[in-house]
C-alpha cells in the first residue's frame, strides 16, 4: 500500500565507525516518501475503537470511541517519548492508527516545482554575478552591456516563474490539514513550512516501520538528536558525552540533511519575528547558555585548526546556534503534537 521512495536524500544508513559506536536514538527512520507515493487520504475498511489519546507531553485526553480508517499497515502505537525529554510513557490501550494521512503528495510535487526553479535561479544569479564581478576571475562587464542585460532580464523572468510556484505552494499548505496551525503560528511561514513537510512526510507518521513515529524520531530525522560516544572516538569527543551530531569525513550520517536545514531556515525565521512566540524560547535558550562552558573541544569557537578546549566559554555565536536549534527542536515538537491530534480526530 505504502510505496517508498527516497528521492534526494542523503543519507539513511547507521554507520558505527568508532570504538563503541553512536548511540542512534531511532534515528535510522527512512526518509518520507514524498510526491510519487499516492497515498489515499482515505483507507478502505473502517474500524472503530475506544482510543487513549496521548499526545507526548500534552494533557491526557479522554478516551474517546473514534472512527479510524484503516491501512494495510495498521499497527498498534508505540511508546510515545514526552516532548522535551526522552521519558517514555505508555500507552495504556493500543489502538489502531490510520497511516501517513498528513502527506500529501501534491504538497510534494509543488515544493519540488519551488525548488527547482529556485536552483535554476540561484545558478542563473551566480552567472551574472560572475558576468559583472572584476574579481575571482569575473568579467567585469557593466551592466549596460548586452550579455549582461539579457541574463538580468532572465534571472527576473525566472524569479517571476519562481514566485507563482511558491504561491501556488502557500496554497497547497493552506488548504493542507496542518495549513491552520501554520496560520495560527506567528513567525512560521507557509512556504517554509510547505517545504518542510515536503522533505519529512507525515509528522507524525514512521514509514519505514509503518507506524506513528516519536517525537524523538522526528528529531533524529531532522538532524536535532544527540549523540552519545561510547568508547573514545578519535580524540574529538569525551566517551560518554552527547553531542549533537555533525558531518565527519568519510562517515554518512544518519539524518536529512534537507530536513534538518528546513528545520533550521524555520528557527532562523522566528528569531527575527518579535511576535512568535518561539521568540521567548529562544530568549530563554540564549540567556540559559550564556554562562555555558565548552564540555568538548569546539572547532566553531577556537581559531581554525584550534579548537576551543572544554571549560573554555561557548562564544555568542555558538550560543545563538544552540538556541536555534533548541528552537528548532520545539517547533517540531508542537508540529508533531499538532499532527498527533489530527490523526486522533474522528475521519467521515
Ligand atoms: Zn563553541
Amino acid at each position: 500500500m505504502i510505496t517508498q521512495t527516497t528521492p534526494g536524500q542523503s543519507s539513511t544508513g547507521i554507520q558505527t565507525h568508532c570504538a563503541g559506536g553512536l548511540n542512534q536514538a531511532a534515528a535510522s527512520e527512512a526518509p518520507a516518501p514524498m510526491a510519487s507515493a499516492l497515498l489515499p487520504q482515505i483507507f478502505p475498511g473502517q474500524r472503530t475503537r475506544g482510543v487513549q489519546t496521548n499526545p507526548a507531553g500534552g494533557s491526557n485526553q479522554q478516551a474517546v470511541a473514534r472512527t479510524h480508517s484503516v491501512p494495510t499497515d495498521t499497527t498498534s502505537l508505540p511508546a510515545q517519548t514526552s516532548g522535551d525529554d526522552h521519558r517514555v510513557i505508555d500507552n495504556q490501550d493500543a489502538y489502531v492508527v490510520p497511516g501517513p494521512i498528513l502527506q500529501s503528495p501534491i504538497l510534494g510535487l509543488a515544493a519540488e516545482v519551488v525548488d527547482d526553479l529556485e536552483r535554476v535561479r540561484k545558478a542563473n544569479v551566480e552567472r551574472l554575478r560572475s558576468l559583472t564581478s572584476i574579481a575571482d576571475g569575473g568579467f567585469g562587464l557593466t551592466a549596460e552591456h548586452p550579455d549582461v542585460a539579457r541574463l538580468a532580464a532572465l534571472v527576473d523572468y525566472l524569479g517571476g516563474a519562481e514566485e507563482v510556484a511558491v504561491k501556488s505552494l502557500q496554497k497547497v499548505m493552506r488548504a493542507h490539514p496542518l495549513g491552520a496551525w501554520c496560520k495560527a503560528t506567528a513567525g512560521i511561514g507557509e512556504k517554509q513550512l510547505a517545504r518542510l513537510l515536503a522533505v519529512i512526510g507525515d509528522p507524525y507518521w514512521n514509514p519505514p516501520k509503518r507506524r506513528p513515529r516519536t517525537v524523538s524520531e522526528l528529531w533524529a530525522y531532522c538532524g536535532l538528536h544527540v549523540v552519545h560516544f561510547e568508547g573514545k572516538c578519535d580524540g574529538q569527543y569525551a566517551a560518554g558525552a552527547g553531542v549533537a551530531p555533525a558531518h565527519r569525513k568519510g562517515v554518512q550520517g544518519d539524518w536529512n540533511d534537507r530536513a534538518r536545514m528546513r528545520c533550521w531556515l524555520i528557527a532562523t525565521q522566528i528569531v527575527k519575528t518579535p511576535t512568535s512566540p518561539y521568540r521567548s524560547v529562544y530568549d530563554e535558550a540564549r540567556a540559559k547558555y550564556a554562562d555555558m562552558l565548552h564540555v568538548h573541544p569546539c572547532a566553531r569557537c577556537g581559531p581554525k585548526g584550534e579548537p576551543a578546549q572544554p571549560g573554555t566559554p561557548i562564544s555568542a555565536g555558538h550560543q545563538h546556534a544552540r538556541a536555534v536549534r533548541f528552537v528548532a527542536k520545539r517547533v517540531l515538537r508542537d508540529l508533531w503534537r499538532e499532527s498527533a491530534r489530527l490523526h486522533e480526530q474522528p475521519r467521515a
